[in-house]
């Protein structure tokens, strides 16, 4: 089968004839690769960064978003059948620490996890991919043409929830049964898939969403968010005293754009009790100047939480696909508008270096 190779550590990829995988255990399910997603991990990688190849070996397939068809199951698979549509976790526990014991390997404390397409062990980009039904999550047919975006829903659906737990449980008379998020304000920094996805789901958790980016007001980015009820800020031409007065209870900030100098201004805006979640990773090494103290004044006498988000668990994976299921009823196209690049597999370099002005998602296709 073809599959996209890089060697850890440089900008070596290519198109490689790989073996096809085959059912090795009895609760194992082989599939053909439908879509396979790219974000800046990808990319990060292919450039030469963080990426790990499988123990002994001197390549890894790339590739972490995928949507799939089974061929294929073992004899002890019973929940899923060929045909079926699945989606594959990414990351695999470290066995030995509590967190990983209890299925929740995005929390792994060893820091012994390997994840699929990053770290020692090969990803979705190939035609073929096998693994057990454990890390199968079903996606509903009407769903395959955007299951490809499950995981990074997955990522905004952890963070989400990370900020709902921890605000409902300091903050008691905000739990009371219905959603904390219902009527809240809320601003979403960086409207790339990860900030658009957010925004679908704090609308349809009934939140007011803020959606901040640098792009022009007509932009794909900007149009989306407003289809879904979103009110769009263009950072350029914002003056922070006027939007203070206008949104002076921002009670949470999902921050979506990686640029620690933006996101340091950003705390500035959130509001007493407030919370900021953080899903970035910032790329560059550059030094920033902050007001620490003014910072460190504003977090305590407002009892603000800042937190960090990272990966996601089984239950945020299911999670992603229920809410597709809510957005795709109450906005008819609107997730598709996401997908706004498609590069068929011997394509690759183009997909992983080519980026447009109006670039949200970028998916590579393996199979129709
Ligand atoms: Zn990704
Ligand atoms: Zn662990």
């Amino acid at each position: 089968m073809k599959a996209i190779a890089l060697q850890p550590g440089t900008k070596n990829l290519r198109l490689a004839d790989w073996a096809e995988p085959t059912i090795q255990q009895p609760d194992q399910i082989k599939v053909k690769v439908l879509q396979v997603g790219i974000c800046g991990t990808d990319r990060e990688e292919a450039s030469g960064g963080r990426a790990d190849a499988p123990p002994g070996e001197k390549e890894l397939i790339i590739g972490h978003e995928m949507v799939s068809q089974i061929v294929e199951v073992g004899s002890a698979v019973k929940n899923f059948k060929p045909q079926d549509h699945v989606v594959f976790t990414v990351r695999r526990g470290c066995n030995k620490c509590p967190a990983c014991l209890a299925w929740r390997f995005d929390l792994c404390t060893t820091g012994n996890y390997t994840e699929r397409g990053i770290r020692a062990r090969h990803g979705f980009q190939s035609e073929f991919v096998v693994d057990s039904q454990d890390f199968a999550i079903p996606v509903p047919a009407e769903l395959s043409k955007i299951a490809v975006m499950t995981e990074p829903m997955s990522v905004v659906e952890k963070a989400i929830d990370e900020a709902s737990i921890i605000q409902t449980a300091r903050i008691p008379y905000l739990n009371k049964g219905q959603d904390w998020l219902s009527g809240k304000t809320v601003l979403v920094a960086g409207l790339g898939p990860i900030g658009l996805l957010a925004a679908i789901i704090l609308r349809l958790r009934g939140a007011t969403v803020i959606g901040l980016d640098v792009v022009d007001d007509n932009s794909p980015r900007a149009k989306i968010l407003k289809q879904m009820g979103g009110t769009y800020v263009n950072d350029r031409s914002i003056v922070m005293k006027d939007f203070l007065v206008k949104y002076p209870h921002i009670e949470l900030i999902v921050e979506a754009a990686g640029i620690a100098a933006l996101d340091f201004s950003l705390i500035e805006m959130l509001g007493i009790n407030g919370i900021m979640v953080l899903t970035g990773v910032p790329g560059d090494q550059r030094l920033n100047n902050v007001d620490g103290a003014g910072l460190m004044r504003q977090l305590v006498l407002k009892n603000q939480v800042v937190v960090g988000s990272v990966n996601a668990s089984i239950d945020h994976f299911k999670r992603g696909i229920q809410d597709f299921q809510s957005a795709s009823k109450q906005w008819p196209g609107l997730l598709e508008q996401l997908i706004t690049q498609r590069y068929s597999f011997e394509n690759f370099e183009e997909a992983l270096n080519h980026h447009s002005a109006d670039e949200i998602k970028v998916i590579i296709e393996w199979n129709k």
